[in-house]
């Protein structure tokens, strides 16, 4: 007895989690290469903020970095100072700029500050000791009003005589608000703003295009691009097939199986009442998982507009969440799955090759960036393909 008991431990963690996460560190790779080269003439970077979107700095940055990416943006000083140990020789960028305390940091660790405002640019120059090279980048708002300095503010210092000569850019940047949607008038204003930026800024390397950008053409490029979301798989352009592979498959597993009545509540609130004889999986993922329950099957507000809510993939069926998603525990719909083919144990999966990560965003009503990004600590992961 006990000795069958010790056979039953020698699964691996991940073939017995309860949810778990594959990321293809390969099609990561396949992808930024992808972009490197729709990048044409530039240099393709790569945004690994947000811990790598949500997958692990520590496995995407070496994957990157092996693929030759050598141009590194992070969100945060303590991101570029993990992202440094995975990347020897890249230049990491920090897209939060400096601030009094943390100019150490960058020093230690050699990283760029993205200077976004006249009181980082004197913080940072005042910090730098008189004779030393360090390298900085300026950003720019071109027509986001998020972070950056105006452009009047940085075409006055472009050819200011009295700045000081600690201040070094090697990186002139600025964000797109629209590249998604082509068609947006935004997208052209910005870019002859930092055209003028650009010439301004002669012999400084400069940087417009993220993942959509990179796909409104030639223009866009300039030196270096800035992909992020498409490197992870995710969609770039609204309404354009996706052209990245699938990197994430997120499974969860059944925990439970059973059958329920017609006239039946599911779920919280009861919002969800059976119209048949049904079977039920109870699947142990939930909103503190990131499986976000906004995907509830009903008795949420974005429910009220219609939409049906996520969907699972489990032996070759989509099936549909039913109610509302728990915390730790979501109950999926699996009544036309057969039931010789499906059982306790099995896992459903969430999202991944089946169910693209672009179609489980929209059904909670977002985006696949905060899909990947909001992934609980829960998950066992397997990285595969390196
Ligand atoms: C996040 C970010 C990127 C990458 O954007 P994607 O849409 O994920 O390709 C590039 N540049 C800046 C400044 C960013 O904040």
């Amino acid at each position: 007895m006990t000795d069958d008991f010790d056979d039953d431990l020698t699964f691996t963690p991940f073939e017995v989690a309860p949810s778990r996460l594959t990321i293809d560190l390969g099609a990561l790779a396949d992808n930024w290469r992808m972009l490197k080269k729709a990048s044409g003439k530039a240099r393709a970077g790569a945004a690994v903020k947000g811990d790598g979107y949500g997958l692990g700095i520590e496995a995407v940055v070496p994957a990157l970095y092996d693929a030759g990416c050598r141009d590194m943006f992070v969100a945060t000083p303590d991101e570029g100072m993990l992202a440094r140990q995975f990347a020897p020789e890249a230049r990491i960028f920090v897209l939060a700029g400096v601030w009094p305390g943390v100019e150490n940091q960058f020093f230690s660790h050699d990283l760029v500050p993205v200077l976004v405002s006249e009181e980082q640019i004197a913080c940072w120059t005042n910090a730098v000791a008189f004779g030393d090279e360090r390298p900085c980048a300026l950003m720019v708002d071109t027509g986001m009003n998020r972070l950056g300095l105006s452009v009047e503010e940085a075409l006055a210092l472009a050819d200011d005589p009295t700045r000081p000569a600690s201040f070094a850019p090697v990186l002139l940047l600025s964000h797109l608000a629209c590249a998604s949607d082509p068609s947006h008038p935004l997208n052209r204003k910005q870019l002859e703003t930092f055209q003028t930026l650009a010439t301004a800024y002669e012999g400084v390397e400069s940087s417009l295009a993220n993942s959509p950008g990179i796909y409104l053409g030639p223009e866009y490029h300039f030196d270096v691009t800035r992909p992020g979301i498409a490197i992870y798989g995710g969609e770039a352009v609204d309404g354009v097939r996706n052209p990245a592979q699938p990197v994430v498959t997120a499974e969860s597993r059944i925990l439970q199986i059973h059958a329920a009545k017609a006239g039946e509540p599911v779920s919280y609130g009861g919002t969800h009442v059976l119209t048949r004889e049904s079977r039920l999986a109870i699947v142990s993922t939930g909103y503190a998982d990131g499986y976000h329950r906004a995907l509830s099957g009903s008795g949420v507000p974005l429910r009220g507009t219609g939409q049906p809510g996520g969907y699972g993939f489990v032996a070759g069926h989509r099936v549909p969440v039913a109610g509302r998603i728990t915390m730790d525990l979501t109950i999926f719909d699996v009544t036309d799955v057969p039931e010789a083919e499906i059982r306790a144990g099995d896992y459903i999966e969430l999202f991944g090759a089946n169910i693209a990560l672009d179609d489980a965003a929209r059904a909670a009503g977002t985006i696949g960036y905060e899909l990947l990004t909001s992934l609980g600590n829960r998950y066992q992961r397997a990285y595969i393909g390196s």
